[in-house]
């Protein structure tokens, strides 16, 4: 069977959109398989990222009602990436393809359409692509603008307007699990496998129920992360701050020297002070980011697992069979 899919949607205390996102995707479902684009064994499968409230109940009453919903439950939250790649990762030997989308109806259903057919061109990476970002607030739109242009300037390339909702073929997710980083960013990530790649545009919709479970500070160390992980040109550039101000510095003496010869005196303690200063919080700043990155190095030399499973719903039947 070539045609199995499987959807991996990471799930965070949704309670309130799930039963409606299930329905939607059933339906898509029906149609995928009446069509013969989909084996009729693909599957639905949410991940519980640790949710504190009703998710995972739900996720075992959809299952017991139709096979066509599965469920995996982590030990414990640890974060969106996370919990897609532990989706993934464990969906991987049962399926053809598996696409990845967020629970909260953000990501338009009907493109997955576009992505099945490119699939079956021959696609191994399909990206969903939003067309707009008109119903983002204007606070999240232009600071996502700023910071993907600022992570491609630094050597970071990630598809641009482009979220976790994309299509991958089963030898794109045994390529993805070969990179082994604990320091997780899958959208700086996957462009890496390479393979034949194409986009799908779609409308980004507004939630459908509940929060974000992104606040501005998840964002900023999302951003901060993706940055740290998959570049290493801030460091580069410090070294190049460095060497300018030492240069600045030996101009000035040269200055100050043909001043002493020729009698003028050097006065002014504020400048030195201003200097004093600059100088300080740059290094400390320099300092801090290469700390950073040593941090980064410390966790990944752990090598800790990136998450745990608890239960797989799918292969839990097949035991019992
Ligand atoms: N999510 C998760 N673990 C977390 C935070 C979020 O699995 O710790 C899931 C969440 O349930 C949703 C997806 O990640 O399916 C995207 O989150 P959200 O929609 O809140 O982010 P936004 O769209 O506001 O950026
Ligand atoms: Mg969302």
């Amino acid at each position: 069977m070539k045609n199995r899919l499987f959807t991996v949607i990471p799930c965070y205390n949704e309670e309130e959109v799930l039963s409606e996102t299930a329905r939607r995707l059933r339906k898509k479902y029906t149609a995928l398989m009446q069509s013969g684009q989909i084996a009729k064994d693909s599957r639905i499968a949410f991940v519980n990222d640790g949710s504190s409230d009703r998710t995972w109940q739900i996720i075992c009453d959809l299952h017991a009602q139709d096979p066509v919903f599965t469920g995996i439950d982590l030990s414990r939250n640890r974060g969106h990436q996370n919990a897609l790649i532990a989706g993934l990762l464990t969906v991987k030997a049962h399926a053809d393809m598996v696409i990845s989308m967020d629970a909260d109806l953000q990501d338009d259903i009907d493109a997955m359409d576009e992505m099945i057919e490119k699939y079956h061109e021959g696609c191994d990476i399909v990206y969903g692509v939003r067309n707009s970002r008109k119903k983002d607030s204007f606070f999240k739109r232009t600071t996502a603008e700023a910071f993907y242009r600022l992570m491609n300037r630094l050597g970071a390339k990630t598809v641009f307007n482009h979220a976790d909702y994309r299509l991958m073929s089963r030898r794109a997710l045994d390529g993805l699990a070969q990179f082994r980083e604990v320091n997780l960013f899958l959208r700086g990530l996957v462009p890496m496998i390479g393979y034949r790649t194409d986009t799908v545009l779609y409308e980004r919709h507004e939630r459908f129920a509940g929060e974000s479970k992104y606040p501005l500070k998840k964002m900023l160390s999302f951003a901060f992360e993706g940055i740290t992980s998959l570049s290493t040109k801030p460091i580069r550039m410090i070294s190049a701050l460095g060497f300018l101000l030492f240069f600045i510095s030996i101009l000035m003496s040269i200055i100050f020297i043909v001043e002493f010869f020729l009698g003028q005196t050097v006065s002014g303690w504020a400048s030195l002070i201003v200097s004093i200063w600059a100088i300080g919080g740059l290094l400390m700043l320099a300092i801090g980011v290469v700390g950073e990155y040593i941090g980064k190095i410390y966790m990944e030399v752990k090598d800790r697992p990136r998450f745990l499973i608890a239960r797989f719903l799918e292969e839990e039947d097949e035991h019992e069979e």
